[in-house]
């Protein structure tokens, strides 16, 4: 008689304790605040993106307006044309960057795995790098275990060896040395990328993976890189069943290891 007279919510409200009320409003609160977090990363992420869109953009058109001058000397024009195939080819890079980050959203990106023998891969990429290291005096050097196999995406994984040979590279001075190490550290191959350049400061060591994340925002536009590189090599990493670390000190050296599993055959 009791239930009867009571409305429905209070009779769902009296099949519950007081604790797991607690613990429900308590978890509603927390996807609440869960969702604020969300759309605020989600509003900061499309202003990072429009300013890194419009950067180049305002180049591109300051220089091409410049070109319409009749009194342009040849040397003048060349310059220009070259900033011009810079910046395009540095919004290309962040729109390619930025699909690979919507499919891994989305679930829709293809990890294509199949076996290979270590020495061989990365030697086949260190080849593609050395004319761009020989032009600023860093020299590359490169050991590796013969006969150690991994499977993996030959050309995913090649974009993520890739992106951090362009940091190696990008962030050494000339005259010092970069390190590609290929070894095996308690049953699995360590992938290490050694460079003597300025290093990342500790405080920023943990962020670097995060979207659009860049130590020295001020240099972005000499170097040329999204900040969205580290993210995408990271998730690959992740998706081939590895990990990534990274040590540095400042000055002195900066050294990533990628660890991913060893193929038995
Ligand atoms: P970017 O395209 O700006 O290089 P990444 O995601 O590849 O973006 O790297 C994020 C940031 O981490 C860089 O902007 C740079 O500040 C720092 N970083 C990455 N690799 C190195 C390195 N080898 N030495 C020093 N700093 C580095």
């Amino acid at each position: 008689t009791e239930k009867l007279s009571k409305g429905k919510s209070d009779v769902i409200l009296d099949t519950f304790r007081e604790d797991e009320l607690g613990d429900l409003s308590r978890s509603i609160q927390k996807l609440s605040n869960d969702l604020k977090r969300l759309k605020k990363e989600r509003s900061e992420f499309l202003s990072s993106i429009s300013h890194e869109l419009r950067t180049p953009l305002t180049y591109i058109k300051g220089y091409a307006d410049v070109l319409k001058r009749p009194s342009l000397a040849l040397k003048e024009k060349e310059d220009y044309i070259s900033i011009i195939q810079e910046e395009t080819e540095n919004v290309t890079n962040l729109v390619n960057d930025l699909f690979d980050l919507a499919k891994m959203d989305r679930n829709e990106f293809l990890i294509k795995k199949e076996v290979v023998e270590c020495c061989e891969y990365f030697q086949e990429i260190i080849t593609i790098f050395k004319p761009a290291y020989e032009e600023k005096n860093v020299m590359l050097n490169f050991s590796c275990v013969p006969k150690i196999f991994v499977n993996i995406d030959r050309t995913r994984f090649g974009q993520v060896v890739h992106n951090f040979l362009d940091n190696a590279l990008k962030y050494s001075p000339s005259n010092s040395n970069v390190q590609l190490k290929v070894q095996m550290e308690n049953q699995q191959v360590r992938i290490r990328i050694s460079d003597e350049g300025e290093g990342i400061p500790k405080t920023d060591l943990p962020r670097i993976w995060d979207r659009l994340y860049r130590v020295d925002k001020s240099r972005s536009r000499t170097t040329g890189g999204s900040g969205l590189g580290l993210t995408i090599a990271k998730e690959i990493i992740e998706r081939h069943g590895g990990s990534v670390h990274v040590e540095s000190t400042i000055s002195k050296c900066t050294i990533f290891s990628i660890y991913i599993p060893l193929e038995r055959l």
